[in-house]
This record gives structure tokens, sequence and C-alpha cells, in this order.
């Protein structure tokens, strides 16, 4: 038995979708979309559509941007004799909110599993060397996740950089073992920054 109207159902069941969104809390958004107003549920429709249809990746760095190459690329403010590398997009976020690093960055879109069977190759690693190929990068901060596939690929990226004689660090342990960046207070990842050392 079908206890919804079809497009309450679909709705419900698209918003279950979502990450941390049950059924429960589907049912209850789906509920407070339909009372909306038309005007405030259409900006709603509209702003998805919006950030899906304008946004794409930094040509340069990959990182998430609705102008290519993004404002970070582009900005003659930014230090670019330094690239932090990361795993995805939103460890771009969590370090700009740190405020400390005025560096570029390098999203790699992934770390290196064998277990999952990513390899090198399926992550932009290729495209993090072309970047250095120029000789104005000076260090490459690695700034992947301390878990076992974050370090795996910062040693992989470390052992291909040392070669061309480009400082080389990693940040410091301040974020827990098998920590996320993303999710590392302010404070923690500033000193796991400031702590980086060579390897
Ligand atoms: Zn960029």
């Amino acid at each position: 038995m079908n206890y919804y109207a079809e497009p309450i159902a679909r709705l419900i069941n698209e918003l279950s979708k979502l990450p941390g969104i049950g059924n429960k809390t589907a049912q209850r958004l789906a509920f407070f979309i339909v009372n909306m107003s038309n005007e405030e549920a259409l900006d709603l429709a509209k702003a998805i559509e919006g950030a899906k249809e304008g946004i794409g990746y930094c040509s340069i760095c990959g990182n998430l941007t609705d102008i290519d190459p993004c404002s970070i690329c582009a900005s003659p403010k930014r230090d670019n004799t330094a690239i932090c590398v990361v795993k995805d997009p939103r460890d771009v976020v969590a370090m700009e909110k740190m405020q400390e690093y005025k560096g570029l960055y390098h999203v790699l879109h992934g770390t290196i599993s064998p277990m999952h069977g990513i390899g090198p190759d399926d992550i932009r690693i290729k495209e993090l060397l072309d970047r250095l190929k120029d000789g104005k990068i000076k260090e490459v901060i690695l700034a992947t996740n301390p878990d076992v596939e974050g370090e795996a690929t910062a040693m992989y990226i470390s052992r291909l950089i040392k070669p061309l004689g480009i400082r080389t660090t990693r940040i410091a342990h301040g974020i827990p073992v098998g920590g996320d960046l993303e999710y590392a207070d302010q404070i923690t990842l500033q000193k796991a920054f400031e702590g980086r050392r060579d390897i």
C-alpha cells in the first residue's frame, strides 16, 4: 500500500539518497518542502540545478570551481612556489578555513588503494608532476589523510618528487592516525600544518 501521493513519495525517495538522511528525515524534509511557498521551493530547486550546472573541476589543481582556472590558481596573492596535495576538494575547504596556508593546491581525487583497485594512474599524480616541470615550485606539502592509504600515497609521491630537488614535506600527526583532514578542527589542522616535516 502506498501511503503517499506519488510526487511526495518521489521527493522522499530522492531526499533519502543524501548522506546522513534516513527515511524519517527524508519524510520530514519532504513535508517541509511541500509546505514551503512556491517561491521558496523553486529557489531550492534552482540552487541545486545551478550548483550542478555551474560547477566543474579546475583544469590546473582539480578543485571544484565555477570558473577555470579556479580563484586560488588565478590569484596573484597566492604563493605560487608551494603546492599542498590533498585527497579531495573538501580538504581544500578545511585547509582554507585554517587561514594559514597561502600557497596553491593539487587535488588528487582519491588515494592509492590496492584493496579497492586504485593505483597511481587512477588519481591525479601525473598532473601533479606536470605542474612541477617548470621549476617554480619549491615545496610540495603532502596533506593526504594520516590513514594507511593516505600515508602510502604520500610516500609514493615523495619518492617521485625528491629526485627533482623539490622540498617535500608531510603534515604532522596532530591529526589522529586514521583521522580525516576534513573533520580535524582548525587548531589541530594548524598544528599539523606548522609541524610538517621533510620526508
Ligand atoms: Zn585551481
